[in-house]
């Protein structure tokens, strides 16, 4: 048998049961694969849930305001995400009579598509003879095939797709895709790779000599940043002030509280508040009833709280607070 057969034998028996598996709906592909990058699955699926009980069709999406997908996605992170989705949303609708195009091309050229999702979308969807290659299938391929490059470079990703290209077929495409990814996300784990229940074991170069730990060529990554803030909280019993200020080119069209640079005050923090982003850390000395200028600042009725979409950092701040 080959590794194709083995491959697609496995995912036939152990794929996980997901709302959105063995949909070949662009739209339900496309928005799990948006919702699934840089979030782990079991996180992910009530907000996909949630989200396709709202916004059933990319038309709906296009009407909603963006405060709307704003606050869909609020607690994903990421929030560029869920503005791309909104932009090809209308795009789908303005461009293509709001049918999901089925171009490769045409799915690449949307806001917030790149070449892996133009790829799932392509072959789970439409079964197009395309690969999809994202961390699970890259840790699967170099292990395989003794891939010793550097994973984050386009001249190994173009390797991966060497090898995964010859399985590409006419019927099957759409399921090798997503055996490849489960295969990542279940077997072919980082640490302590379940090789003895793997169907490919008999043909890996990492099972046979012991490198599993080694593939991918792990890269070193940058030191995550640390940044000081002085995030001021001024409410009143109805009225809590916030801000849209994202001159920081974080998160644009989410709301968040009055926050500069750290200053030497003369009180104290009420407390200080945390919260790690992937490439960096926010440190938030947080301070209440103490804004010296008002300006840019929209108060906004606390019982309206819920209806506005806020980063998270500062939403656990007001929760805390409120709770207080
Ligand atoms: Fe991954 Fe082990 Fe399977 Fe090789 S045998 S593909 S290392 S799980």
């Amino acid at each position: 048998m080959t590794i194709k057969k083995h491959l697609l034998n496995w995912y036939a028996k152990h794929q996980r049961v997901l709302p959105f598996r063995g949909s070949n709906n662009p739209y339900h592909i496309w928005i799990s694969e948006i919702m699934a990058q840089q979030t782990q699955i079991d996180t992910m699926i009530p907000y996909y849930e949630r989200w396709m009980s709202v916004f059933p069709t990319i038309e709906s999406v296009a009407n909603a305001s963006e405060v709307e997908i704003l606050k869909m996605w609020e607690g994903l992170g990421y929030y560029r995400r869920a503005r791309f989705i909104h932009q090809a949303a209308k795009k789908i609708m303005n461009d293509y009579q709001g049918v999901f195009p089925h171009e490769y091309e045409e799915v690449r050229s949307l806001p917030g598509i790149g070449d892996y999702t133009a790829g799932a979308i392509m072959s789970i969807a439409f079964n197009s003879a395309v690969v999809a290659v994202d961390g699970n299938v890259v840790r699967v391929i170099s292990r395989l095939y003794g891939i010793h490059e550097n994973p984050s470079k386009r001249t190994t990703l173009d390797i991966i797709k060497n090898h995964m290209a010859p399985f590409l077929d006419n019927e099957n495409n759409h399921l090798l895709t997503q055996a490849w990814m489960e295969l990542g996300a279940l077997v072919c784990t980082p640490k302590n790779p379940k090789c003895n229940d793997c169907p490919l074991k008999s043909f890996c170069y990492a099972n046979q000599y012991n490198k599993q730990s080694e593939l991918p060529m792990v890269v070193k990554k940058s030191l995550i940043k640390k940044e000081f803030y002085d995030v001021i909280l001024n409410f009143s019993d109805e009225t809590i002030f916030m801000s849209l200020d994202d001159s920081d080119g974080l998160m644009q069209g989410m709301y968040r509280l009055p926050q500069v640079s750290e200053t030497i005050r003369e009180e104290r923090p009420v407390f200080v508040s945390k919260h790690i982003y992937s490439h960096k850390t926010w440190a938030m000395n947080v301070f209440v009833n103490q804004l010296d200028n008002t300006e840019n600042v929209i108060p906004i009725k606390i019982k309206e709280l819920k209806n506005v979409p806020i980063i998270t950092a500062h939403k656990k701040i007001i929760d805390k607070i409120i709770k207080r």
